[in-house]
């Protein structure tokens, strides 16, 4: 308990895996939450200041789902080992007590198990901070799994949303930088596990000394150089990587740079709008990503994710992207053949990874050998074309080809010899290496092999020796190898002249057990064979591993290669099957495009049966050949947000480097794209929908550039009829005047449509709807000039509001027409609606009707008494 106390009093914010023996033992409070979370026992053991010690346990062979679930319910867990066997204790002179340490601690960020990891998802450990007195920034991001790590320098200002682009599992960030309100402004606009560290783990020098350490440079000039903020968060993740990894060596690839430009800004609010790789609801279900990616390998899977996370500025970069998919477009035979291909190659970064990490197996090394042979045959598959070969895939081809990897096809010939058929997950199970492989493990084996063929032989000479047919030679850990008979036969082996052989170690109630010199030397002869087989196999796996590692950068531009063949493959397929073209990049800030489609819409209407309505959409940002901003009308449900989204979503495929569902599509790059679209109450964080909108519209308006590309939908909604108009109004104004930025702008302000003809470059576009038989058809095609009408009562009724509420609201629409001065007749309707029965009855009422055909001055005073009762009762 001393040792455990101790131990924990250095992990304070993690649960404790103490081991011991076959079972990881957790604690006190620790025991307590674990038992919770996973739904297992929880027991007590000894005591501690008099009271039991409550206890929980799970065992070692399946300790990874049991860490799954942890760490998916955000809890970190120190992983404690013992680092020596009890004989190792008893040599140094400790009565029963080993060592132990903890090896490692698993947060949410540095996790490697494949089983907890989900495939086709990055995930990234990401370390933020500011420097130079929160003038400069910088993100530090690897993904453990993979090996990738980034450096990545950003604004002050777009710290959040640069941050939101990457599949950040944790993020670390320190206390100084946090109390900072960039920070917290940036903190507040992302949604994932925060880890706090010392403001001292982040340092320019710690930055610079981890960086030199982890690459073992004497300088870092090789990196090109960095500034204050970079080495903050270098030193920040390195630090956090090696506190966590308990000093092992961590093994990222050397940092990836990435400047401020790179790609394509959206904010956290755009992003989930636009429900680009995760749904409103958090699934993935609907979102664009599940929509568009079709590829067929993991890491094709994270590099297809990354691209959409991460659309691009840099023309010749999307370009070449546009290259690979229009070649994989036209050979349309080739693409199946190469995705066939693609279908059996194992996820090569991450068993490499694993490798390097010493936490990979058996299986990881036959998934190198795989993946390696699978990569050569595409390259061949490839290379073979007449036709030339666009630059991303030539250089994927030279990273496969096996003439010009030699050393990576030795590699996989040699895993794939001296590997068995059947493979353990761990290397201690044994039992990998192929017969034949290596002599000396072929030596142990075989003598492990004979010595059981030596002890049946040796059982059938006992059996004639003795007489006895039932004696049997048997195995169990206590004895070891004995020899067994039934009772009654033991007293023969007791007495000469068996007893010079025979040597008495156990009687049973119905057995008695021997042994022999002969057989004692056969059992120490099979123990030293399977422990000279055990450690020949873990030396054999650790030469194997070196010699992974020894080509480490050949297979990860290998991974890489493969990923970028799956990305391109998997989008010209998509393409194909979508109609979607090759946008043209312009040099001016255009967004032209003829019946664009908005891909998940249309894939969800094409799993009812339905057909979408492609429309068109034509802007400029210099006014000079289509206006600038176009306010879009139109009644609720005519497809308003769908148009607008379908605009965002076509720029975030152009400059990711995919195809467009379009005819066609002609685009200036944009540095931003900002999309407020419908309205979401955000209470957690205590603000209303108001608020929410309007913060989300600053943004807009403080930052959109004549680059940028803007929808905005709805604006002013939250509010009272003037202030929101008034507030669209002015919203508009500034966009058209300030921003100067493309923009579509959608309205239910029939008075803002009079402003876009009074804007230079903008213009009035609307949705167009028909009344048919008392219905209302939504047509969904774009057409100019606004809209004539709102018809939201006719969506009252289609979407079931009850009969007489539709019917008052006509009427309340109809005073409201007549009267254009709304503010007088407000009033009047909020009395006469405390008595809508006699305000509005139908024209059709059988009392209307009753009331219609009698003349007062004809009745008699019965009859006037009759005809009220008849009244009442048609109520
Ligand atoms: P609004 O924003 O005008 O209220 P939405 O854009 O939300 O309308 O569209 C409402 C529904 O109409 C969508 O869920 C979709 O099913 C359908 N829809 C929208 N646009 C189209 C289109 N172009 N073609 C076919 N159906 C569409």
């Amino acid at each position: 308990m001393a040792q455990y106390l101790d131990i924990k009093s250095s992990h304070q914010d993690a649960l404790l895996f103490f081991r011991m023996g076959d079972f990881y033992e957790l604690f006190f409070e620790d025991a307590v939450r674990a038992a919770e979370i996973l739904d297992i026992t929880l027991t007590a053991r000894g005591e501690h200041d008099g009271k039991p010690i409550p206890m929980a346990g799970v065992p070692y062979h399946a300790s990874e789902a049991y860490l799954a679930r942890l760490i998916k319910s955000g809890e970190r867990v120190a992983v404690c080992e013992q680092t020596e066997s009890p004989a190792e204790a008893k040599k140094r002179g400790s009565k029963s007590i080993v060592n132990r340490e903890v090896v490692r601690v698993v947060t949410p960020g540095t996790i490697t198990e494949d089983t907890i990891l989900s495939s086709r998802q990055g995930q990234v450990l990401a370390a933020i901070a500011l420097a130079a007195g929160g003038t400069e920034a910088a993100i530090a991001a690897c993904d453990v799994s993979t090996g990738a790590f980034e450096i990545i320098e950003v604004s002050p200002e777009t710290l959040g949303e640069k941050a939101a682009s990457l599949p950040i599992s944790e993020l670390l960030v320190t206390e100084d930088d946090e109390a900072r309100p960039l920070m917290r402004q940036a903190l507040a606009s992302l949604r994932m596990p925060v880890t706090r560290r010392p403001s001292r783990a982040a340092s320019v020098s710690s930055g610079e000394s981890a960086l030199k350490s982890a690459y073992k440079l004497a300088a870092l000039d090789g990196f090109g150089s960095f500034n204050k903020a970079e080495l903050c968060a270098c030193g920040l993740l390195l630090d956090y990587l090696s506190l966590t990894q308990a000093g092992a060596d961590i093994r990222l690839d050397p940092p990836n740079r990435r400047g401020q430009s790179a790609s394509l800004s959206i904010d956290p609010a755009t992003r989930a709008s636009l429900e680009i790789d995760t749904a409103m609801n958090g699934g993935r279900k609907g979102t664009l990503l599940a929509t568009v990616d079709r590829t067929l390998t993991a890491p094709g899977a994270r590099l297809f994710a990354d691209r959409l996370s991460r659309p691009e500025c840099a023309r010749e970069t999307i370009e070449a992207r546009y290259d690979a998919v229009s070649f994989f477009l036209q050979e349309g035979d080739l693409r199946s053949d190469v995705r066939a291909c693609l279908k059996a190659t194992p996820d090569l970064e991450r068993a490499r990874t694993r490798i390097r990490l010493e936490r990979g197996g058996p299986r990881d090394l036959r998934s190198i050998a795989v993946a390696i042979k699978e990569g050569a045959s595409l390259a061949s598959v490839l290379a073979a074309l007449q036709t030339g070969l666009p630059a991303l895939l030539g250089d994927a081809v030279s990273a496969l080809d096996p003439a010009r990897h030699e050393d990576l096809a030795q590699l996989a010939s040699d895993l794939e010899n001296a590997l068995a058929e059947d493979l353990p997950t761990l290397a201690r199970d044994g039992g990998f290496i192929a017969d034949g492989w290596d002599a000396a493990l072929d030596e142990s084996r075989s003598l492990r092999r004979d010595s059981r063929k030596i002890i049946a032989e040796l059982q059938a000479r006992y059996c004639d020796e003795t007489g006895i047919s039932a004696l049997k030679i048997k195995f169990n850990n206590v004895l070891g190898y004995f020899i067994d008979v039934p009772a009654r036969h033991g007293d023969a082996l007791l007495k000469p002249p068996h007893a010079e052989t025979f040597i008495h170690r156990q009687t049973l109630a119905s057995n008695m057990r021997f042994s022999t010199p002969e057989l004692s030397d056969l059992a120490g002869r099979i123990s030293r064979a399977e422990e000279a087989a055990q450690t020949r196999e873990i030396e054999l796996f650790r030469e194997l591993c070196l010699r992974v590692e020894g080509v480490n950068d050949a297979i990860s531009a290998a991974a890489h290669a493969l990923a970028e063949i799956d990305v391109a493959a998997a989008a010209a397929d998509w393409a194909n099957a979508n109609d979607a073209v090759r946008p043209v990049l312009a040099e001016e800030p255009v967004f032209e495009a003829e019946a664009l489609r908005h891909p998940v819409v249309e894939a969800a209407l094409k799993a009812t049966g339905e057909g979408f309505t492609a429309n068109n959409l034509s802007l400029d940002a210099s006014g000079a050949f289509a206006p600038r901003l176009a306010l879009v009308t139109g009644p609720n449900m005519a497809g308003k947000s769908t148009y607008l989204r379908q605009g965002c979503l076509a720029v975030i495929l152009a400059q990711a480097g995919l195809f467009v569902p379009a005819k066609s599509v002609r685009l200036g790059i944009a540095d931003r794209i900002f999309s407020r679209v419908g309205a979401s109450d955000d209470l957690s964080r205590g603000r209303s929908t108001f608020m929410v909108e309007m913060v989300e519209t600053a943004a807009i308006l403080n930052q959109a550039t004549e680059r940028s590309f803007v929808i905005l939908d709805e604006v002013g909604r939250g509010t009272s009829t003037y202030d929101g108009l008034a507030i669209a109004w002015s919203a508009v104004e500034h966009l058209h005047n300030t921003n100067k930025c493309r923009a579509l702008f959608a309205t239910h302000y029939h008075e803002l449509t009079g402003l876009a003809e009074e804007l230079a470059c903008a213009a009035n576009l609307s949705l167009r709807a028909k009344e048919w038989k008392d219905e209302l058809v939504f047509l969904h095609d774009i057409a100019s000039g606004p809209a004539d009408r709102s018809y939201g009562v006719q969506v009252a009724r289609l979407a079931g509001l009850p009969a007489r509420a539709v019917r008052r609201a006509e009427q309340v629409l109809k005073k409201l027409e007549a009267k254009p001065d709304a503010v007088d007749a407000l009033p009047l309707f909020a009395s006469v609606a405390e008595e809508p029965e006699a305000f509005a009855p139908a024209d059709d009422h059988p009392a209307l009707k009753l009331l219609d055909a009698v003349s007062p001055d004809d009745l008699t005073p019965r009859e006037a008494l009759d005809l009220l009762y008849r009244l009442k009762s048609e109520r």
